[in-house]
């Protein structure tokens, strides 16, 4: 049994801002097995669990275990010598058209044992799990060939960790001169991938709204689920695929049109925002966060931890939801456990309910909102994966 000063959890998922929310002063949540069986006021609880052993948290704040839905945590290298270069005036677009950017990371991962690479992953996996990220995607998008997308799976399915694992199969970018063959050859993988998601970089740098479509169709008949980058460096009407595909979530949306956030509403589609992306690209532009509002389009808050994007930390992603989209704390919260398990369409995860897996943050404040009001601090006390803790923080 846990003891916490304050505990805060949606009631369910999807949460859309002004929805129900938890928030218990001296709470407690009692787990069995994994499960969290009962969840209260401290007084109420410990009556009816005399004997249970208690953690006593009573100064802290005690939410659901972070869940990252959108990161790119499978390549090898590096690309910190492209900040200068941005920095001194070119944008990402032409720095992937020389053969930088993405192109780079292929070359540099496709000379990487699958050994190596799933050691890399391990690593990561045990530095987010820190931050209190507890289940986290992972998407393949650095092969560049079929053989090499599939091989990136595999790795993502035979890796070890605490942290579960989202597995995410990306249709990333084209090959110069010969994206028609390309794309022939990676819709002969799909049925080979294994992933629970396909996903398809639908921008000007990468694949078009047809291609797009082409894709996203085959694998909706092969019977994987759907999600997509949409609308990030442009928009080319890749958002508004909503209407002809069953798509889990919309991830990035700089350049969405704010009407097409009725659209996803009416299809139940989340809005991934990804906040430290906007950092990274430079860009002024920022997701139509107040329509989402106002039509209760899910808002999800994801890391993108990409060789363009190097951060590991979703709480990094929380004060950025707030400092830069606009979020509340509250909807940064929401964002980071209920919405993103919700954008996974994992349900059973995301909120503190009996039933529920007892996937917990304990954090080192005495309330939600400085979640997002204290800036740079690694902020968690313990994470608890299934009732163990994978992480205790020393201080
Ligand atoms: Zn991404």
């Amino acid at each position: 049994m846990i003891k916490a000063k304050q505990l805060v959890s949606a009631d369910k998922a999807p949460w859309s801002s002004g929805d129900p929310i938890y928030i218990i002063q001296d709470a407690a949540v009692v787990v069995k097995n994994g499960i969290v069986i009962d969840v209260g006021h401290w007084d109420d609880v410990k009556k009816r669990y005399a004997t249970e052993e208690v953690w006593d948290f009573g100064d802290s704040l005690v939410t659901p275990g972070l869940v990252d839905p959108h990161t790119h945590l499978l390549f090898a290298g590096s690309r910190e010598d492209e900040l200068e270069r941005k920095l001194m005036g070119e944008t990402y677009e032409e720095i992937t058209r020389k053969g930088g950017g993405i192109y780079k990371t292929i070359r540099e991962t496709k000379n990487t044992s699958t050994e190596q690479l799933k050691r890399l992953l391990e690593k990561r996996l045990e530095i987010v799990a820190k931050f209190g990220t507890t289940t986290v995607e992972v998407k393949t998008g650095y092969g560049l060939d079929p053989e090499e997308e599939l091989r990136l799976a595999r790795v993502i399915h035979s890796v070890r960790s605490y942290v579960d694992v989202v597995s995410t199969f990306l249709v990333h970018i084209p090959p110069h001169n010969r994206r028609d063959a390309y794309l022939k050859q990676i819709i002969e993988a799909l049925p080979w991938a294994g992933t629970k998601y396909v996903d398809v970089f639908c921008d000007t740098v990468a694949f078009n709204v047809e291609e797009t479509k082409t894709v996203l169709k085959t694998a909706n008949a092969l019977g994987y689920r759907l999600r997509l980058h949409a609308d990030e460096l442009a928009y080319i009407g890749c958002s508004d695929l909503v209407e002809e595909l069953p798509i889990d979530s919309l991830d990035h949306l700089l350049h969405s049109p704010p009407e097409n956030a009725e659209k996803m509403a009416k299809r139940g589609v989340v809005a991934t925002l990804l906040p430290v992306t906007i950092l990274a690209l430079r860009t002024q532009k920022k997701p139509p966060v107040d329509a989402f509002r106002r039509h209760k389009v899910p808002m999800a808050i994801g890391t993108d931890f990409s060789p363009n994007s190097w951060c590991l930390n979703m709480q990094t992603t929380m004060e950025l939801a707030v400092y830069l989209l606009g979020l509340t704390p509250l909807e940064a919260l929401m964002g980071a456990t209920a919405n993103a398990a919700y954008s996974l369409r994992l349900t059973d995860r995301g909120v503190i309910a009996p039933g529920k897996v007892a996937d917990l943050v304990v954090w080192d404040v005495p309330n939600y909102h400085w979640l997002a009001y204290e800036i740079g601090r690694n902020k968690t006390k313990a994470v608890i994966k299934r009732g163990a803790p994978i992480y205790l923080s020393s201080s």
